[in-house]
């Protein structure tokens, strides 16, 4: 199996009408890059720079983190790599960012949240991320971004970072991309206000399970309610990808989900431009896709868009891709 993979890693990643998808990587460590080249990803769909700041005392400074984004980025040029401003709280936790104990976690003071709420912590990461993508192909985003107020502060100090940094002469890319993870209801349902503001979406569906259905992602007593087929699901990621379309936006998709490759018809179907998951997970993914043609995915999501629970959705999809893959 393993050697028909590496096979797999030098083909297209298309269908067989060649209607092509980006399959990324999913990252923490500079060290997980071989694999994910080895498995064939095209890049890496969501850098989590959560472990700079975890299990430490103090704070990575500008340099630090310049370095450890530079050495990614150029392990992967010209491949783009895509930069997720921290994203701390809720299950992650960062002791020296950590305020007080909170109720709720999950709905508490993390990520977009705590980065505006510093905004010096959250320059210093900026302006190293910028330095860095002189380095390669960078695009940044924003974690658990809830409406379009919270994209304008945080595009208004990445300006300020990089006004400080021409002011300095120091270079950076000036039309780096910019874009916001998709995760939390409010963000799916102004989704069409939120795409005039940014240059792609993704996807994260471990929060948008967890957020839409009210199941904590971490909670095993739970887990048979955690379903990423769930209709109400089904229906946000359609109306995520079809706000991004008509703005001309990327809709890309970096959850778990995106790496099951029993999922791929359906995120075909739904017009996912990118989906990005553990290197481990590409060519399963590859394989259906390159079994796959487009207008029969679309027929399937409209057939899956019939049905009225998770269960009966995972039902077709079983015997769809036993019959057709
Ligand atoms: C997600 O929520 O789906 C996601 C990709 O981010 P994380 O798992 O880091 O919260
Ligand atoms: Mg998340």
């Amino acid at each position: 199996l393993e050697q028909e993979f590496l096979k797999l890693r030098d083909l297209p990643a298309e269908t067989i009408d060649g209607h092509r998808i980006s399959l990324m990587g999913n990252i923490e460590f500079a060290e997980e890059i071989p694999t994910l080249k080895g498995h064939g990803g095209e890049g890496i769909g969501l850098y989590r720079t959560e472990m700079l700041y975890m299990n430490r005392q103090g704070l990575p400074d500008e340099e630090e983190q310049y370095l450890a984004y530079s050495a990614i980025v150029e392990a992967m040029a010209p491949l783009p790599i895509t930069i997720r401003t921290l994203d701390v709280g809720g299950d992650k936790l960062a002791t020296d960012l950590h305020l007080e104990d909170e109720m709720n976690p999950a709905l508490g003071l993390r990520a977009i949240r705590l980065s505006l709420r510093k905004p010096e912590v959250f320059k210093t990461q900026l302006r190293a991320i910028l330095r860095a993508s002189v380095r390669g192909k960078v695009r940044i985003f924003f974690p658990m971004i809830s409406g379009v107020e919270e994209v304008r502060a945080a595009k208004a100090i990445l300006e300020e970072a990089k006004n400080e940094l021409r002011a300095e002469g120091v270079p950076f890319d000036n039309a780096i991309d910019v874009g916001i993870m998709i995760e939390i209801p409010s963000a799916v349902l102004v989704a069409d206000i939120l795409a005039r503001e940014v240059d792609f979406f993704s996807v994260g569906t471990n929060d948008l399970i967890q957020y839409s259905l009210a199941i904590d992602r971490t909670n095993e007593h739970l887990a048979h309610l955690y379903q990423p087929m769930h209709p109400a699901v089904l229906r946000s990621l359609r109306t995520v990808v079809d706000a991004a379309h008509a703005a001309g936006i990327r809709a890309c998709m970096c959850g778990e989900v995106a790496g099951e490759s029993r999922y791929l018809p359906i995120l075909l179907g739904l017009g996912f431009d990118e989906l990005s998951m553990t290197g481990v997970s590409i060519p399963r993914v590859k394989k259906v896709l390159r079994r796959a043609v487009k207008a029969d995915a679309q027929l399937l999501v409209s057939r899956a868009f019939t049905f009225s629970t998770a269960a009966e959705v995972e039902a077709f999809l079983n015997s769809e891709i036993s019959a057709r893959f």
